[in-house]
């Protein structure tokens, strides 16, 4: 169902984590794309940052692979209203992108628990949630890593019947199902 493609090089045990982890919690079924070449379009050259609404607009436009894309990098992500963000989805658009850049800690391990909560957080705007006002859900907004911690790596009751409640649908509607999978359906 969700594609996660690593852009440029990004640390492989991080991508595991996340892809693992939108797997268990949400239950989207996540392919690891190979490594792209980093999305020299999106390259704000002034800020050596990368425009997340750029790559959020090529992964839009693309029509092969998982209806659903999540891009990963290690490289700092912008909007250019704003200084820097984590992550960046469209409600209910299908695509999102998060970057671990700024997620730094002497434990790696706190890094990956942190990029595992952003990249849900991500595939649940992407399946149709929004923010939720209860701190005890991934779903909260953060706004900084102290905040993010705080948050526990699970949904709120409410935030997990809605995702439980859109992934039924997702997969009644054939949305669940990859290209790959409908090919040797149709055999
Ligand atoms: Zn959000
Ligand atoms: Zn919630």
């Amino acid at each position: 169902m969700l594609d996660l493609i690593p852009f440029g090089a990004v640390d492989p045990m991080a991508v595991s984590i996340v892809a693992a982890h939108i797997q268990a919690i949400i239950g989207a079924y996540t392919n690891i794309q190979s490594e792209r070449s980093l999305p020299d379009y999106a390259l704000i050259a002034t800020r050596n940052q990368y425009d997340a609404a750029k790559i959020l607009k090529a992964l839009h436009g693309e029509s092969q692979g998982a209806p659903f894309k999540l891009g990963l990098l290690q490289e700092d992500l912008c909007l250019p209203i704003l200084t820097y963000v984590y992550g960046e989805s469209q409600l209910g658009g299908k695509v999102a992108v998060i970057s671990i850049h700024r997620l730094i800690d002497p434990r790696p391990e706190i890094i990956y628990e942190r990029a595992a909560k952003i990249g849900i957080h991500e595939v649940g705007h992407m399946i149709g949630l929004e923010h939720c006002r209860g701190i005890d859900c991934l779903m909260h907004f953060s706004k900084q890593l102290d905040q993010l911690d705080g948050q526990p790596l699970h949904f709120c009751s409410a935030c997990e019947y809605e995702v439980s409640r859109r992934m039924k649908r997702l997969v009644r509607n054939g949305i669940g199902v990859t290209s790959q999978d409908q090919r040797s359906l149709e055999k």
